[in-house]
């Protein structure tokens, strides 16, 4: 049974100190799952975070942390991987209760969590220039990767430290210097990472983490002429603004947007493991995940049968208290969310798809009247169907069928995003070549997850660009530097002067 936690109070970090911000105003964080207010959050004025942003280039221009050895730096962020796997159970309850997410489920992203900090801090020790072939006999000629500088890393609320780590961990182990700015409705682990970085021994300046109530936090993050690049993780609409604000100062962008991802289902398919599949691919964390697998298209010999089952066993799912680790669906995060599936379900019915189960808010019991939770759906849709094209970002999936392999490869790529895809499928050949047909930037055969540290996870299409949580994202937060030594026996003297 969930308990009411202490209110707390959080500040900005500064500079390598906790502030009040500027104005001393705060704002009201909820636990979304009960409506109890949790924490009395620092709201950032413009002028907190331009001495955010100048705390970061002073440590950037001045501190040591770009230049000392990768070793050192691999070791720091190392030992930040191990204070936060030693408060993971801490971590876990205090994102649950920001986010609504299920107990379960914030275990599951503190490991990944652990796993993205210790892979990045031995890519730092691996990031590598090149050595070229001599453009001239008497040339040696190098590159060598450098860090990018100052980097603003925005956040949604979805999967907030998870996705924090995914910038944090490599900005860190390129030798970047940070301002971390979570979503408003989730700040509470970004704070709690800024001091585990500090106990850490990450150098005053190096990552600094600047909380607010607003979204133009984020806009004056990306206009602030001191930040070299922006990593930023959101909505397709939200990430259009930032690049085009961000070309203003020419700064370096990388974008993961949002999705509309399928989970492809041929008629070899074990169907018993699609359906599993499936239903943890679009209800999974309710459904607010970038990649749900939303698109459920079915070859017409199974979709009798699978869907049946789908049904079946989505009235099984466990809704309900957040902190109970038997629960699978926890709350929407937020309330501009709930309302945006409510509409998005009406939507649904007046174009004419059919509502197979959910569609309504769920009832959870008495202790939680005040959150919000939604029922898992499915629709019945046709490609048209405006929820069959756009994103939701909850618990609403909808089934379309086919009738072949390009009928299959069409509908999953008729869609502006490219996220990421399932296939469904026990002929490999077929599977693999679905795989390379769709358009996106992540395809998991025979599984829902795709999403681990070390494998690139990013967009096609309006799903964005960039990569995470790969070595080549490493590329992303250095620039490269050539550096050509020349070597000939006589001086050089071009002039002959
Ligand atoms: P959002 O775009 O509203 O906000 C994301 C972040 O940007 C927040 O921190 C917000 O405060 C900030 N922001 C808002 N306006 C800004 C501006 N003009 N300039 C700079 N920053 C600004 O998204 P959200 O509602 O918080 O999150 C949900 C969206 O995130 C979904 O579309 C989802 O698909 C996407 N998402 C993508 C991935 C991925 O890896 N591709 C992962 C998780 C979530």
């Amino acid at each position: 049974m969930t308990t009411t936690p202490a209110l707390q109070k959080t500040q900005l970090l500064i500079g390598g100190a906790w502030r009040d911000a500027s104005d001393q105003g705060t704002y009201c964080d909820a636990n979304p799952a009960t409506g109890a207010s949790i924490a009395d959050v620092a709201d950032a004025t413009r002028e907190d975070v331009t001495a955010a942003v100048s705390a970061a280039r002073r440590a950037f221009d001045t501190g040591k942390w770009p230049t000392m050895a990768a070793s050192r730096r691999a070791k720091i962020v190392y030992r930040l991987a191990q204070l936060i796997a030693e408060r993971s159970a801490d971590l876990a309850l205090l994102e649950v209760r920001d986010n609504g997410k299920t107990i379960g489920t914030a275990k599951g992203e503190l490991g990944a969590i652990v796993d993205t900090f210790e892979f990045y801090a031995g890519a730092a020790t691996k990031n590598y220039g090149e050595s070229l072939p001599p453009p001239l006999p008497t040339y040696l000629a190098a590159t060598v990767r450098e860090p990018v500088g100052v980097v603003g890393a925005i956040v949604p609320w979805n999967f907030p430290l998870l996705l924090a780590s995914w910038k944090v961990a490599p900005a860190l182990a390129a030798g970047c210097t940070i301002v971390l700015k979570p979503s408003s409705v989730t700040p509470l682990t970004a704070v709690e990472l800024g001091k585990l970085a500090l106990e850490a021994g990450v150098p005053e300046g190096v990552l600094n983490v600047v909380t607010g109530a607003t979204r133009e936090i984020g806009a004056w993050l990306v206009e602030h002429p001191d930040v070299d690049k922006i990593a930023f993780t959101g909505s397709t609409a939200t990430g259009k603004v930032v690049a085009a604000t961000a070309a203003r100062t020419l700064k370096r962008v990388t974008l993961e947007l949002g999705g509309k991802s399928p989970s492809v289902v041929f008629d070899d398919a074990d169907v018993d493991a699609a359906v599993a599949g499936a239903l943890y691919g679009v209800y999974y964390n309710a459904g607010q995940c970038c990649e749900a697998r939303t698109r459920i298209l079915v070859h017409d010999r199974v979709y009798d049968r699978f869907v049946s089952s789908f049904t079946e066993k989505a009235q099984r799912l466990r809704l309900g208290d957040p902190e109970d680790p038997t629960t699978q669906i926890g709350a929407i995060t937020n309330a501009d969310q709930y309302d945006k599936i409510k509409a998005y379900c009406e939507i649904g019915a007046s174009e004419g798809a059919r509502a197979l189960f959910g569609a309504a808010p769920a009832d959870v019991g008495a202790a939680f009247a005040a959150g919000s939770f939604w029922s898992p759906t499915a629709f019945e849709a046709e490609g048209s169907h405006r929820i069959a094209r756009e994103e939701i970002f909850g618990p609403v999936a909808t089934f379309i069928r086919f009738a072949d392999e390009a009928e299959a490869i069409a509908l999953a790529n008729a869609s502006e995003y490219g996220l990421a895809a399932s296939v469904w499928c026990t002929n490999i050949a077929r599977a693999n070549r679905v795989a390379r047909a769709i358009r996106c930037g992540s395809v998991a055969i025979n599984t829902p997850y795709a999403v681990f540290p070390g494998v690139p996870f990013g967009g096609y299409k309006q799903s964005g660009y960039g990569r995470e949580l790969g070595m080549e994202t490493m590329r992303l937060y250095t620039e490269t530097k050539s550096v050509l030594t020349y070597v000939g026996e006589k001086p050089m003297n071009p002039f002959g002067v």
